[in-house]
């Protein structure tokens, strides 16, 4: 809500610049420490900033770059799917999906240890049957693009 009125504020104050471009985002305010709705700014003389909705501090827009938690929960559930197809057509033949090994690699510096281990078995119980040979080589390419050590990866398959 104050966001818009920020927008709303903004459009109507004279302003020097010919084109401003206005994005709505929902970001984590390092001034907040928590999530924030706020304006992305990005005007056509190169100045680009986001605004926090609610503190109205001014961030540099690597900020964006921090995963608010609605997108850590869409990246994570994209891994569990694409895992899921990549264990399923694994033969021996074709190598694991580069898609599944791309959506864990992106949660590699997101989620804890044991926050990896439960995203590998959840990928494993998804094909629901015990996994032959095949599937769990591709498994363990899964594991290892999550940046998790083989000990922990063969520790996880050993109790499937
Ligand atoms: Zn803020």
């Amino acid at each position: 809500m104050s966001a818009a009125m920020t927008l709303t504020d903004e459009l109507d104050a004279p302003v020097a610049r010919t084109t401003t471009l206005f994005r709505f985002v929902e970001f984590v305010c390092p001034h907040c420490g928590v999530e924030r709705g706020g304006v992305h700014v990005d005007g056509d003389d190169g100045v680009t900033f986001v605004e926090c909705g609610v503190c109205h501090h001014e961030h540099s827009v690597g900020v964006l770059a921090v995963p608010t938690q609605a997108r850590l929960e869409q990246w994570r559930s994209d891994a569990v799917h694409r895992g899921n197809v990549a264990l399923r057509s694994a033969d021996g033949v074709h190598g694991c999906s580069l898609l599944a090994i791309a959506s864990c690699r992106r949660l590699a510096d997101e989620l804890t240890a044991p926050g990896k281990l439960r995203l590998l078995d959840e990928i494993a119980r998804s094909v629901g049957d015990e996994l032959h040979p095949v599937q769990q080589a591709a498994l363990v390419e899964l594991g290892v693009a999550l940046g998790l050590p083989a000990a922990a990866i063969n520790a996880m398959l050993a109790l499937l």
